[in-house]
């Protein structure tokens, strides 16, 4: 079974989310389940950078307008063979989809078509090696099943994962041909969204299977809530859409082995966390309180995220005496609201504005529960990285955190609130606050929540089962 993963984003090379994280751990997890599994990428400077041993396959002039494309093949620093499609014009950016100022780039229709159609003929230019399986992920890959069905029938099978169906990728109908699309696919069973040529939606119109990254988000995605316009699709395709929940990289986020914290743990060595809890507050400035947990946040500071609703719950909180740790970017009104709250609580808020891994990692080993009250979660990461580092989670009953939390007395990992506001949220984290006290309990939630396993093999093991339904 041969594979094609793109992505337009890889850790620890490019990375703005959660599909950074997938695409450096699941290809690895497939390949250990015995997939013959290459991956296709952007020639992003940092990946040009960081391949060994390139080889031309093929010049691709005029491509999209340009004439400075060239499919390379090469190997990934893990000895993972890379396609990469080397285009400067389209791909020498400092950031993977928008400028500093956080406006998209103006040619995204034709980086990431040029980026599908390279993919979707792979199998017309390397002789050695085609494709079984192309799986493409999000919009930016939306493409690819349509240049695949245009192919005709003797064609690898292509699989489309939504990991946020918020993200759609749309375009002005206009630029149809400026895609070498012909006008008969704008149609609405087609590339066609209220208008616009909609990436998204053509890769779950045309995809031979869809897969989205836990199963609650694919239930969800079928409704009106949270569909986002394309759940009328996805229901009609229901038995083409699976959800399969992401796994995390245990090499990289392990509290036995993680080198980027002061004392390394595991559940039977619960007391080191406190080491690196103490060195966490010593580096932020921040006082201990033994009675009252400190809580983290990691996250993009977006409507997604809710984090809105703990700036509006946390004074009740840090009244009585909870602390805050709060790392993130992204909303300018929230990142100052929170700054606000540092500044009137210097000794129990603090609040790192920016991208910061290692600091990340010392956050999850040194806080006492980690908060993710996201409006809507298609998986997330956050609350399985908390898990294994017996940081408790507290969560939004959605998508993934719905599927990886449990909140109950005995069998608990930890604390779950239903509805999207600041008092659903504050009484979860007052709730916490109690369980805290009892070092007992927190103990058994601590020792639950590390016992889970979301390692990537049985995720792995799905994808390929799905795979081999499509040969
Ligand atoms: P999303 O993909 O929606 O951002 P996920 O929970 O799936 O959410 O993945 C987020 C990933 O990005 C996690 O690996 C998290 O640790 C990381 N992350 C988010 N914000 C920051 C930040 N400011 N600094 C470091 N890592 C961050």
């Amino acid at each position: 079974m041969k594979i094609l993963f793109m992505a337009t984003e890889i850790y620890p090379f490019v990375k703005t989310g959660g599909l950074g994280d997938v695409a450096g751990a699941l290809p690895q997890a497939l390949a250990k389940e015995g997939a013959d599994i290459r991956l296709f990428l952007p020639g992003y400077p940092e990946i040009l950078q960081n391949i060994s041993k390139p080889k031309i396959i093929r010049k691709l002039s005029p491509f999209f307008g340009r004439d400075d494309a060239v499919l390379l093949k090469a190997k990934l620093p893990d000895g993972m063979t890379t396609y990469v499609l080397d285009c400067p014009g389209f791909y020498d950016r400092k950031s993977p989809y928008c400028t500093n100022d956080g406006k998209d780039w103006k040619d995204n229709h034709l980086r990431f078509a040029a980026f599908c159609r390279a993919a979707a003929d792979l199998y017309l230019y390397d002789s050695e090696w085609q494709p079984d399986v192309i799986h493409g992920n999000d919009w930016q890959c939306g493409l690819m099943p349509v240049y695949l069905n245009l192919r005709g029938h003797d064609r690898p099978a292509s699989v489309m994962t939504i990991h946020n169906i918020a993200y759609q990728g749309l375009f002005p109908a206009s630029v149809l041909s400026d895609l070498n699309l012909p006008d008969t696919v704008f149609t609405h069973e087609g590339v066609e969204f209220y208008g616009k040529i909609g990436f998204l939606k053509a890769g779950l119109a045309y995809a031979d299977a869809i897969t989205t990254v836990s199963p609650t988000y694919a239930i969800e995605i079928q409704g009106n809530e949270l569909g986002c316009g394309l759940d009328g699709l996805l229901r009609k395709r229901s038995q083409q859409l699976t959800g399969i929940l992401n796994g995390i990289d245990e090499e990289v986020w392990n509290p036995y082995t993680d080198e980027n914290i002061v004392a390394n743990y595991d559940s039977n060595a619960l007391k080191s966390k406190a080491k690196n809890k103490k060195a966490l507050l010593k580096e932020l400035n921040l006082t201990e309180n033994k009675k009252q947990p400190v809580f983290g946040v990691i996250s993009r500071l977006v409507q997604q995220k809710g984090l809105d609703l703990l700036v509006q719950a946390m004074p009740e909180l840090l009244k009585i005496g909870a602390s805050f740790v709060i790392l993130g970017s992204g909303d300018k009104i929230l990142e100052n609201q929170f700054l606000k709250l540092a500044t009137d609580w210097p000794s129990q808020v603090s609040v790192t504005i920016g991208y910061d891994e290692k600091l990340a990692h010392r956050i999850m080993a040194g806080v006492d529960a980690v908060i993710i009250p996201s409006r809507f979660e298609p998986c997330g990461l956050v609350q399985m990285y908390g898990l294994a580092y017996g940081t408790l989670p507290v969560v939004r009953r959605t998508g993934g955190l719905a599927d990886t939390v449990i909140d109950e007395p005995e069998a608990g990992t930890g604390f779950v609130f239903d509805e999207p506001t600041a008092a659903a949220l504050e009484t979860a984290l007052l709730r916490t606050c109690s369980l805290f006290q009892s070092a007992p309990l927190w103990k058994v939630r601590q020792e639950n929540a590390m016992a889970k396993n979301f390692n990537w093999s049985s995720s792995a093991q799905k994808y390929l089962n799905l795979y081999n339904s499509l040969k």
